[in-house]
């Protein structure tokens, strides 16, 4: 599946055209016109990066990118701050912020679909072998998953569950996809097994009485999320 790039842009002829350049280039978007509606669409589905305008009505890019960053399903997104102000004192405010990159307008839509696929690639290869999410850690090396410190032990489908939803805390996966990755030669699963898979996982990673924070989500799949409780 293609990333998913939220603009959070009041100036709709500006959203309208980031939002052509970056389908034109088989990226997904969603468009947000205040911060509070891009805080409230990230509850939804986390994106795979953020573009920010910095002058928005209400709540401030600035002040939007300070919120992304303190939500644990958040607190990784790449943030590309977009704004009319190009001082330095700016820049420099706008990555103190949390902000990945900074953009000025006006900008080439060339130049901002060099620096979303940059952001992206260096995303990508951040997290090496070891993710982590609320207390869970999965090394992806020896396959070892931990939750506060304790080890947990799961099944090769548990693993492999856990380590595809932890990939985008806070998104929703669809019971389809987790089967694409759980499904192995010529093992056949049924969708429906999923859902046992992942109450096993469940009580698994709730054994030694932790939150439960796998998300179940009627008709759409699962997610994991810590800010579900
Ligand atoms: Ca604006």
């Amino acid at each position: 599946m293609s990333s998913l790039i939220l603009i959070v842009e009041d100036e709709a002829p500006l959203a309208e055209m980031l939002r052509y350049n970056l389908e034109r280039e088989g990226f997904r978007t969603v468009l947000a016109i205040t911060g509070e509606e891009a805080l409230n669409r990230v509850g939804v589905e986390v994106p795979d990066l953020a573009i920010v305008d910095w002058m928005l009505p209400e709540r401030s890019g600035i002040d939007v990118c300070r919120e992304l960053r303190a939500r644990t399903g958040t607190k990784n997104l790449p943030i590309i701050m977009l704004t009319a102000r190009g001082e330095e004192g700016d820049r420099v405010l706008g990555l103190e912020a949390g902000a990945d990159d900074y953009v000025v307008k006006p900008y080439s839509p060339r130049e901002m679909i060099a620096r979303v696929q940059a952001l992206l690639r260096r995303s990508d290869l951040q997290g090496g072998g070891k993710k982590e999410y609320a207390g869970i850690v999965i090394d992806q090396d020896t396959h070892k998953v931990t939750r506060d410190g304790k080890a947990i032990s799961l099944s090769p489908t548990g693993y492999k569950l856990l380590e595809t939803l932890m990939e985008k805390p806070g998104r929703v996966y669809s019971r389809e996809r987790l089967l694409g990755r759980v499904r192995g030669g010529d093992v056949f699963v049924e969708p429906r097994t999923v859902d046992v898979h992942i109450r096993r996982l469940r009580k698994a990673l709730n054994a030694q009485g932790g939150a439960d924070i796998i998300r179940t989500v009627r008709g759409a799949g699962y997610a994991i999320d810590a800010e579900k409780a």
